[in-house]
């Protein structure tokens, strides 16, 4: 007998990332590092770079907060996410 795994955060769970600087709160939305100019130029006139600085690009995505664009996120459900939560509510 197997049960269904239910994969939604149980209620009372902070989901979600909190913003270090500005306390915004709630999803974070993610951003590639570089240039979409070089991967083209790259691409252009050299195909095995081109290729290497796309993937380079695909495995480097930061976090960052939609309010001020800052990096220094961190999780809602840590302890300090719970905490910055905490301060202002
Ligand atoms: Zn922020």
């Amino acid at each position: 007998m197997q049960q269904e795994v239910l994969r939604e955060a149980p209620a009372g769970k902070v989901s979600g990332y909190v913003c270090t600087l500005c306390g915004w709160q709630g999803r974070p939305k993610t951003r590639a590092k570089g240039s979409i100019l070089i991967e083209i130029v790259l691409w252009l006139f050299f195909l095995v770079p081109g290729l290497i600085y796309s993937i380079w690009r695909l495995t480097t995505k930061d976090r960052v907060c939609r309010s001020c664009g800052s990096v220094a996120i961190i999780p809602a459900g840590s302890p300090r996410g719970r905490a910055m939560l905490g301060m202002r509510a």
